[in-house]
């Protein structure tokens, strides 16, 4: 064969296939509209004031952003307690991930992290030209000595999700400094707090006092979940300056739109929303988990905003099956088999009348198994 090559692994990525948004097919005009409840987005949206911010943007959009997304920095610095130079923002924490992978690891290096880790860590792998390495996990969970077991002289970075996508699980503050604590001061560990926000245990650690002290941990965040600005790709990341300076020469020199950093900002300024937010999942989590357990189906305890549920392998009574019907009845939720748990569907927390329609539709498709 002639013509250009990619480097070796980019083929072997499965691109990474997003939550369907819609039902029946657009290009034909057969889109119906659906609730989605695939990709973990904020329930009740962004706050107010972001959307104002980021329609005042519009003036200026022949204006290049503001390249070190300064006074974003700012707002999360003052936001967290954190040190503004130790923060880089970036198009979604997806961006950094990838980054920090292009980094610190390449051809004949390792990337670990668990079994149904978020699969983010997998792709930038490979798009590195790294080998993939996935520690088994025990029980849906983060399993640390698993983890540390499988650390060799060749692994570069050690990603966690915590809590990790898609299982709901995270591990608390002693097994994360546990983790921390087995590795070799050179293997770089990134922490994933996507989902820190709507963490409510006690024993929960973001990792933020890690990322401040430790030359080898960093943390990273999004405000993609409870901020609900999906759309605009905004996270970011805090860490000591050596591995500032190393993603600050690598991300491309205006990586934020400048909308996402005025949007941001103004989301961080909104507590009354950032509340109104974290008190509905505080409500529908537990609620979704304790209506779908009624149909006797397993749901896993999740700390995130979505619920991961197991269903039996009996042909008809399966999750294809479930997710087949729930489509048929406008609903969308996440098939699991890119995880590793086909027998699964993920499904996000909603409004009240998302979550009520969910948890009714998924009771007809029980009864109409024990009808049948
Ligand atoms: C959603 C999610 C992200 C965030 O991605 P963005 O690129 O910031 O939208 C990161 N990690 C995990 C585990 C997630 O579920």
């Amino acid at each position: 064969m002639t013509g250009p090559r990619p480097r070796p692994g980019i083929m072997e990525i499965q691109a990474y296939q997003g939550g369907k948004a819609q039902i029946g097919n657009s290009e034909t005009g057969n889109a119906r509209p659906a609730i989605k409840l695939s990709a973990n987005e904020s329930a009740v949206g962004p706050s107010p004031k972001a959307i104002e911010a980021y329609k005042d943007a519009a003036d200026r959009l022949h204006r290049y952003p503001e390249g070190g997304s300064e006074e974003l920095r700012g707002a999360l610095a003052r936001r967290h307690n954190l040190d503004p130079a130790r923060i880089v923002c970036g198009a979604g924490s997806d961006e950094l991930i990838a980054l920090l992978t292009k980094a610190y690891a390449g051809p004949g290096e390792e990337v670990l992290y668990t079994e149904h880790g978020f699969l983010m860590y997998k792709l930038a792998a490979l798009g590195a030209g790294a080998t993939p390495v996935a520690a088994p996990e025990r029980a849906l969970t983060a399993d640390v000595d698993a983890l540390l077991a499988r650390v060799t002289s060749r692994t570069r970075l050690v990603f966690i999700a915590n809590p990790n996508n898609p299982t709901g699980s995270y591990i608390g503050r002693d097994e994360l400094h546990r983790l921390h604590a087995g590795l070799p001061e050179d293997v770089l560990l990134v922490i994933d707090a996507a989902y820190a926000e709507f963490v409510e245990a006690e024993d929960y650690d973001s990792g933020i006092g890690l990322a401040a002290t430790a030359p080898n941990v960093v943390m990273t965040r999004t405000f993609s979940k409870l901020y609900g600005l999906a759309a605009l790709r905004l996270g970011w990341l805090y860490g000591t300056p050596a591995v500032v300076d190393v993603v600050n020469r690598l991300r491309g020199p205006f990586n934020v739109s400048a909308p996402a950093q005025k949007a941001g900002i103004a989301a961080l300024d909104d507590l009354e929303h950032e509340t109104r937010a974290r008190r509905h999942n505080a409500t529908w989590l537990p609620w979704l988990a304790a209506e779908i357990e009624k149909l006797s189906l397993v749901v896993h305890p999740s700390a995130g905003n979505f619920v991961l549920v197991a269903f039996p392998s009996e042909p008809g009574r399966d999750a294809a099956a479930a997710n087949a019907h729930l489509e048929a009845e406008g609903l969308i939720p996440r098939a699991m088999g890119a995880y590793g748990l086909p027998h699964c569907l993920r499904i996000s927390v909603g409004l009240e009348a998302e979550n009520r329609a969910l948890v009714a539709s998924l009771a007809r498709f029980v009864q109409g198994q024990l009808a049948a």
